[in-house]
């Protein structure tokens, strides 16, 4: 077999047999096929497609190129959920207590941000002492315990995904249903839960702008997770506004914190009652009415905080903060940007909110860069809000002074500020099983 004939064959728009794809995977991955030629390919896939079989094979073979989590001692119970990635997206850490103190056992592999998003394990680090690194006995026995443990990804998982993604990033072919499906869910199915939740998000902050690309990706990503042998769903969610209020890691621990205690109901509240009644209803086999009324139960009762607590604790890090959050620390700088006008808010470039947030070092620019974890902003007014000249739209927090003025800059240049109010806005578009 060889590669140059599979690039021929995928561009001149032929279906790859399952042996040719194995053979790409394997050899891209060993390093015997050159980054070049991966490219190529990449570039076919891109313009050519690939069929619900040639995506199903690429998934498994990549999933396959590593190691993977067995969770089978958990049986039905194991239960995961990945988001496409967005900003003030705090989810993980709202769900995950909701749905292990309703006896889900919830395992997961998070990433760190990157870009305008940001990322689970970066927030968790904002906890002292939370170790984002534990060996595979200590991951799945506090899973076992607890009922849920978050980790960075870690160890020898999906390398041919790893290689490939960072290959796809410089030569433009990140954006390819395909692509994007066999990346997200070889990560997945290595990492060995029997229930999938996806929350595939949609908008200006999002991968996918529009909902027919978002439901496109979501129906592919399902089909391929139920080849795969899993319980799947996913769920079409609002990306055009940032979720909750804070942007930027110990301030969206916060804002989770309150959701948690039941303090908060917003819009992150409802996507997060959402994505926990699907995960529960796929572990439990619970209607959606009965899931969504236990999931409520946990946070009115409380239970739902108390094992936000005990997962941290077990993990090493200082539940007490999230008791008394005056504990984390707040940054130096502390500047509100005020309405130059009367109007609505009639939406934000979501992608921009990100990049502010960034830009007073919550973020980072490239891999590796430093973090300030009490960086970010508040946002005082969302979406369909009125506002008159003078009012409060957001609070910045830096402890780099010299990015205030950038910041306010972009800020103020991602919000549609409009004389008519705009129409309700929708939060939950599709869930697709
Ligand atoms: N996230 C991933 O993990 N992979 C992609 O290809 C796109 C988003």
């Amino acid at each position: 077999m060889r590669m140059y004939d599979i690039i021929e064959k995928k561009r001149n728009g032929h279906e790859l047999t399952d042996e040719e794809i194995r053979y790409f995977v394997n050899g891209f991955t060993d390093g015997s096929i050159p980054d070049y030629q991966a490219s190529a390919l990449m570039m076919a896939v891109y313009f050519q497609g690939m069929t619900e079989r040639e995506t199903v094979c690429l998934t498994d073979a990549m999933a396959k190129s590593g190691d993977s989590v067995d969770l089978s001692r958990f049986g039905d119970l194991s239960v995961d959920k990945h988001s496409t990635g967005g900003v003030g997206d705090k989810t993980s850490l709202i769900v995950g207590p909701i749905v292990a103190s309703l006896g889900g056992k919830v395992s997961k592999m998070s990433g760190r941000g990157l870009g305008h998003t940001g990322g689970t394990v970066d927030k968790l680090e904002s906890i002292d002492g939370y170790k984002t690194t534990l060996t595979n006995e200590e991951f799945l026995s506090q899973v076992e315990k607890v009922g849920l443990a978050i980790i960075g990804q870690s160890g020898n998982l999906t390398p041919a995904d790893k290689k490939l993604y960072a290959l796809r990033d410089v030569t433009a072919t990140v954006d390819s249903i395909p692509l994007i499906t066999s990346s997200i869910m070889s990560k997945k199915i290595a990492a060995g839960s029997h229930n999938i939740v996806l929350d595939v998000k949609v908008g200006s902050g999002a991968f996918m702008k529009d909902i027919e690309q978002a439901e496109t990706l979501a129906n592919q990503m399902v089909k391929i997770g139920k080849a795969c042998g899993r319980n799947i769903a996913a769920v079409i969610t609002d990306m055009d506004t940032p979720l909750g209020s804070n942007i930027g890691n110990s301030l969206e621990v916060i804002e989770a914190v309150s959701v948690l205690k039941g303090e908060t109901k917003n819009d992150l509240y409802e996507v997060c009652v959402t994505l926990a009644s699907l995960m529960l209803s796929l572990c439990f086999g619970w209607g959606e009415n009965e899931a969504k009324s236990k999931v409520v139960e946990a946070v009115e009762s409380g239970s739902a905080f108390n094992k936000m607590k005990e997962w941290v604790t077990a993990q090493g890090g200082d539940a007490s903060m999230l008791d008394d959050i005056s504990k984390f620390p707040h940054a130096e700088f502390e500047y509100k940007v005020k309405s130059d006008c009367d109007g609505y808010i009639a939406g934000f470039d979501t992608e921009k909110i990100g990049l502010v947030s960034v830009r007073l070092g919550a973020g980072r620019e490239k891999q590796g860069d430093t973090i300030d974890h009490s960086a970010g902003l508040i946002l005082k007014k969302k979406t369909g809000e009125a506002v008159k000249a003078g009012d409060t739209l957001a609070v910045l927090f830096t402890n780099d002074k010299n990015s205030l003025s950038d910041a306010e800059i972009l800020f103020k240049d991602s919000l549609k500020i409009t004389k008519q109010q705009p129409s309700d806005r929708q939060l939950i578009y599709k869930i697709i099983r």
